[in-house]
């Protein structure tokens, strides 16, 4: 193995911060500020000091070797592109405040690139024309350019930010596929290299097999999207993921205590259809009659279980609504559940321009209906009603009776009320049940570090790039794109892997793999011992940083600690008067003694099956 080039931090510039940053607000940003990784420039703008740009360096070698291994072949296109571009693919209007345009001094206008499809394709177009070119797949590594809303969270919500992205061009939607899995298969492996815990989720529909998108989300706390993952391989985002809700049935005495609660059979929603009779209605004679229980609380869901002693998944919950055509419905969904934003967007919206909304308290008074007492039973006339399929698990629903401070129990859909739609509304959470496996789920936040995208023809259309079949007539390109964020996944590293102390990094990405840290940089024995040291691991192809710094080890030891290099050796006079050095492990901070003569070849192994757990 090459020799490697020690790293001297006396000379480094790498102005570390020991107090947090007034305006950082996850930890990524946090730390990167602090061990001196970036600066910012604005909001959502940073620039990368030495030790921040090795780490970008290395992860953006990680994307181009996973990339090149599939035969998508690297390019660099231009930042600055044409307004004409945009305007043929309709993007100049559409893509609306996030584009940063720009002017020259003829007044052309231009864009500063957000993402490439325009340019790609206008590139290609005129000169990949023949089938026998095709499938063909070009990328990039690039600076992008959105002004967003609210950048945020440092590089996760950057303006500008650095993304690889590549486009396809193929003659069939199979060999577009074929592409597709293979980007998606080189996604996970830079995830695993990357050291990142993550789930793919597929976008549209939340199914399995739904292979339009698929967004690969690294799990953290800070992420900004919910899902819901299954140990089977199923990924949802909790706002269009279709599972299974457990509900249960409540019997009341008729002085308000509980007779009984009984869990249900779980209904899925992917498995039930859309308008299907409530499968557990029970209509006719011999059942219960509904039955008024007088409920003075302030008609919150918690009120209504702390009172009558039964768990929200007893309850149905009421949501009134105005749709985007004017008509008024009441949502029901299993108690202890959310109204999803989404799902109801797509259930009542009209278009942008006439959404739906959740009724306002006038509204409710103007329409005749009680507010936290409304219930499908005795409903003013015109208002429909719309049940999340979970709800047919149901014989009997406890619900509002549509009368201050009184619900009604054993109320039966078919027999006293009908149900005008059974629409997937509700939320997906913790404990729901994978739709696949009936397995219940687990929810986290996660972070959207990748994404890929089969286009079909939308831009070869609208921009007129075409090939030439066998045949010599002329098709559109059918496309595919795939975006991964290079800094926003760096980032995505931190938010996993860090301690109170500083950022832990996987090896794969550290902007050295070992530190060497004289205790005393003055001492006789220490200083050569120290340089002596970095040396040898150089020579083996380690990098290695040598804090070679006038400093207290205080303040060696929380640098190395913030900066986060995974191997620390720290040589001090003591132990070495006994022939020892100390290897400490950032992850876990494990200390060791090792003997000085075998410091070289343990660490050479440690760091080599460290390289290869990454590889
Ligand atoms: P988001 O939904 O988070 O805004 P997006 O879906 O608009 O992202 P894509 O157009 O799919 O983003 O871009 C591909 C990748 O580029 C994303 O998966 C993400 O890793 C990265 N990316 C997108 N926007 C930003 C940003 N503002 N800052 C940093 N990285 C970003
Ligand atoms: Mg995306």
């Amino acid at each position: 193995m090459a020799a490697a080039r020690i790293l001297y931090m006396s000379t480094l510039y790498a102005p570390t911060l020991k107090e947090d940053p007034g305006d950082a607000d996850v930890v990524s940003h946090r730390l990167l500020l602090r061990a001196a990784m970036m600066r910012k420039v604005a909001a959502g703008v940073y620039s990368f000091l030495p030790l921040g740009f090795r780490v970008l360096r290395k992860v953006e070698q990680i994307v181009r070797e996973e990339i090149d291994a599939i035969g998508c072949q690297e390019m660099v296109m231009s930042i600055i592109q044409p307004g004409e571009l945009w305007h043929e693919s309709g993007r100049w209007d559409d893509y609306g405040p996030e584009l940063f345009r720009l002017e020259d001094r003829h007044q052309h206008v231009f864009a500063l690139s957000p993402t490439q499809e325009e340019l790609i394709t206008a590139i290609v177009r005129g000169e990949l024309r023949s089938y026998k070119q095709l499938p063909l797949s070009l990328y990039h590594i690039q600076w992008k350019y959105r002004d967003e809303v609210r950048p945020r969270f440092g590089l996760l919500r950057g303006r500008e930010f650095l993304m690889k992205d590549a486009y396809s061009f193929h003659t069939s939607y199979e060999s577009l596929q074929e592409h597709y899995d293979l980007q998606s298969a080189a996604y996970g492996r830079i995830c695993e290299r990357l050291g990142l815990r993550y789930v793919p989720v597929a976008a549209d529909s939340g199914q399995i097999g739904g292979k339009v998108t698929c967004e690969f989300m690294a799990l953290a706390a800070s992420g900004e999207a919910e899902i819901v993952h299954c140990g089977c391989g199923y990924a949802a985002n909790t706002e269009v993921a279709e599972v299974g809700i457990e509900v249960h049935e409540a019997f009341m005495a008729g002085d308000g205590s509980t007779n009984g609660v009984l869990p249900t059979e779980a209904v899925t929603d992917a498995a039930a259809p859309a308008a299907a009779a409530p499968t557990a209605a029970a209509a006719g004679a011999g059942t219960p009659q509904p039955e008024r229980i007088h409920t003075p609380i302030d008609g919150s869901i918690q009120a209504l279980c702390d009172f009558l002693g039964i768990p929200a998944a007893a309850t149905v919950k009421a949501i009134a609504l105005a749709a985007g055509d004017g008509s008024t419905w009441v949502a029901f969904i299993p108690g202890d559940h959310e109204l999803g934003e989404i799902k109801a967007a797509k259930a009542f919206n009209v278009d942008a321009e006439h959404p739906w909304h959740v009724l306002s308290e006038a509204e409710l008074a103007e329409r005749g209906l009680v507010k936290g007492f409304i219930g499908p039973v005795g409903l003013p006339r015109g208002i429909r009603i719309a049940a999340d399929p979970a709800l047919q698990a149901l014989s009997s629903w406890l619900t509002g009776a549509n009368e201050a401070d009184y619900h009604l129990q054993q109320v039966r859909p078919g027999r006293d009320f009908a149900v005008d739609s059974w629409i997937d509304l509700a939320t997906a959470q913790a404990g729901d049940r994978c739709p696949f496996c009936g397995q219940p789920l687990a929810v986290e936040r996660g972070i959207e570090v990748g994404q890929v995208f089969q286009l079909g023809t939308k831009y070869a259309e609208s921009m007129g790039a075409n090939y030439m079949d066998e045949d010599g007539s002329e098709h559109p390109f059918i496309m595919g794109c795939y975006g991964w964020g290079v800094t926003r996944s760096l980032a995505a590293v931190v938010e996993q892997s860090n301690d109170e102390a500083g950022i832990i990094w996987p090896i794969s990405v550290a902007p050295a793999e070992v530190v060497v840290l004289p205790l005393a940089m003055d001492d006789n024995e220490v200083e050569p011992a120290a340089r002596n040291l970095a040396a040898a691991l150089a020579e083996a192809g380690i990098e290695v940083v040598l804090d070679d710094r006038k400093e207290r080890p205080g303040i060696k030891f929380a640098d190395a600690d913030l900066i986060g290099w995974p191997y620390q050796m720290i040589v001090g006079k003591r132990g070495l008067a006994e022939g020892n050095v100390e290897l400490k492990v950032r992850k876990g901070m494990v200390k060791s003694l090792l003997p000085l003569t075998e410091v070289v070849s343990k660490l050479v192994e440690l760091v080599m099956s460290d390289r290869q757990q990454y590889r």
